[in-house]
């Protein structure tokens, strides 16, 4: 099932996708379920949101790809790099990714994303189907120039627009044999089997949640294959997950 979070007629709303229709549903499915209202809306009446705003965190995970670390001059860590982006770098699809005038490098970074349906501390990672309520797709947006310069993340993963996510959430999405691919104004810049990770969906919830107690709603960014790269104002970026769909984003520099 894939399950939007929209706008229409001025009200936020939830829907599962139909077809070319939206099927409403009477809340937030993270807490309220899979009721439906009756009415549906064409998609293409809707605006399409980020399909969850994270109440707590985005967490994601740094060089999950061999292919990746080695092209940012390293071997990948034994255990999962995380950091931490905040929720107020949260956008949907459609929407501009703004850059800042402190950078004059902005990267894209296609990853697969999970998104957490439960409260979770110390899931072993094989029971973290458990707590998982859907899959979407993000776009690690970095600010690679400050992300040098600071040492540490904060800053260049946290700007306002630096977490796309959509277009919707996959709440049966199977991860054997899905491919991500990423694309600048239609050229294939990153494109790998998620098989490739180097730690599973499974670990990676476990390491997380034995860091921090994850919440509904909470998500976690699993890292980006090699071909990472800048792309400039103007430009769109998207990142297609085979069985989830595409996020799309235009860079701005205002
Ligand atoms: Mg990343």
């Amino acid at each position: 099932m894939k399950i939007a979070r929209f706008s229409h007629d001025q009200t936020i709303r939830y829907g599962i996708i139909d077809e070319a229709d939206l099927v409403v549903l009477d809340g937030d499915p993270l807490y309220s379920g899979f009721e439906t209202t009756g009415e549906r809306v064409p998609l293409a009446d809707a605006t399409l949101l980020a399909p969850v705003i994270p109440r707590s965190k985005v967490v994601a995970v740094g060089k999950n790809y061999h292919d990746h670390a080695a092209e940012m001059g390293g071997e990948a860590p034994a255990e999962p790099l995380l950091f931490l982006k905040p929720n107020t770098s949260v956008v949907g699809t459609g929407d501009q990714i703004v850059f800042p005038p402190q950078s004059e490098r902005i990267d894209f970074e296609g990853e697969l994303a999970i998104v957490i349906g439960t409260i979770a501390k110390n899931v072993s990672a094989d029971r973290a189907d458990e707590v998982i309520f859907g899959y979407t797709i993000a776009n690690d947006v970095t600010a690679r120039d400050l992300q040098q310069a600071d040492g540490q993340w904060a800053r260049a993963k946290g700007f306002d627009t630096f977490c796309p996510l959509g277009p919707w959430i996959e709440t049966e999405f199977d991860i054997e044999d899905a491919t991500i691919e990423t694309r600048v104004n239609g050229e294939v810049r990153q494109q790998a089997p998620l098989s490739d990770m180097i730690h599973s969906i499974g670990e990676i919830v476990e390491y997380a949640s034995a860091v921090w107690t994850l919440l509904p709603g909470d998500v976690i960014l699993t890292g980006t294959p090699a071909g990472i790269g800048p792309f400039q104002s103007g430009e769109t970026v998207e990142v297609e997950v085979s069985g989830i769909g595409v996020l799309r984003n235009t860079g701005r520099r205002p």
